[in-house]
């Protein structure tokens, strides 16, 4: 498994146009961003004061305990939800003013997710399912084609295009989440919990994948854990408590 993930990136040329350091250009901007929910009396500060900034092609981990804010923090910066005050930036895009329609494009074409339980179309082979974003684009079925082949290839999945879900493993089913989340070349990919609904084996090949695709650079990523070993990967481990950043090292 682990030769066959890391010899099938090995060979995908596609990424290798992204370069291969993070470069210093800025992906992802947060200034003072706040988000409240209130019911009721009570207002929770589910995000409270956040500045961050995240390098084009950096590997980022976001741990902390449960609540402390990381899936609201995810929600912002993959343009599913809005904040209450401060700003959000990634790739050039105000996502804190953009109208419905600007938000709607930016989560089709530039950000990715995955996520713990993997989302995938039970009724559709792995090659259907990695092509639909692209399909749902509007890219013309050959192009389609040709671009799942690209990421099925690079996920080590090449030998499984014509199964169904039901016929892989958790590990297979989080590589095909993976490329599926990469199709359509987002410049933001976003993985909550990858491995946390995987058997060990599984998540260690899951992580590989994930780590190879950090340390060549080939998209920035943003991976939300609680496995030491998954935020290990990443060069950089951001560490949340009661929506605030209390933490920001290199790993
Ligand atoms: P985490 O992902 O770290 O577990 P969340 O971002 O889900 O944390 O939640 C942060 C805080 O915001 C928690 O106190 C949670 O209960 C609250 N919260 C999250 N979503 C909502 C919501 N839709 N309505 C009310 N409170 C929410």
């Amino acid at each position: 498994m682990k030769s066959s993930v890391s010899a099938t990136i090995r060979k995908s040329a596609w990424f290798a146009r992204s370069g291969s350091l993070a470069d210093k250009t800025g992906l992802i901007t947060l200034k003072d961003l706040t988000r409240e929910y209130t019911s009721g009396q009570r207002t929770v500060h589910a995000l409270d004061g956040v500045s961050l900034e995240i390098a084009r092609n950096e590997f980022v981990a976001i741990s902390g305990p449960s609540g402390c804010g990381k899936s609201t923090l995810i929600h912002l910066l993959a343009g599913l939800d809005r904040p209450t005050s401060g700003e959000i930036f990634v790739d050039g895009i105000a996502l804190h003013s953009a109208d419905d329609a600007a938000l709607t494009q930016f989560r089709r074409r530039g950000v990715g997710l995955v996520f713990q339980f993997f989302n995938l179309l039970p009724t559709m082979n792995v090659r259907e399912n990695v092509s639909l974003p692209l399909l749902l684009q509007g890219v013309p079925p050959a192009q389609c084609e040709k671009r799942a082949q690209e990421v099925i290839d690079l996920v080590g999945l090449r030998d499984r295009a014509e199964h169904f879900v039901h016929q892989l493993s958790g590990g297979e089913q989080q590589r095909t989440a993976i490329a599926r989340a990469l199709v359509h070349q987002p410049s933001l990919l976003i993985a909550d919990e990858p491995t946390g609904n995987l058997d060990s084996q599984s998540a260690s090949s899951v992580m590989q994948l994930l780590e190879k695709i950090g340390r060549e650079a080939m998209r920035t990523l943003i991976v939300v854990t609680h496995s030491d070993e998954v935020a290990r990967a990443a060069s950089r481990r951001v560490e949340m408590r009661d929506g605030k950043i209390v933490g920001d090292s290199p790993t």
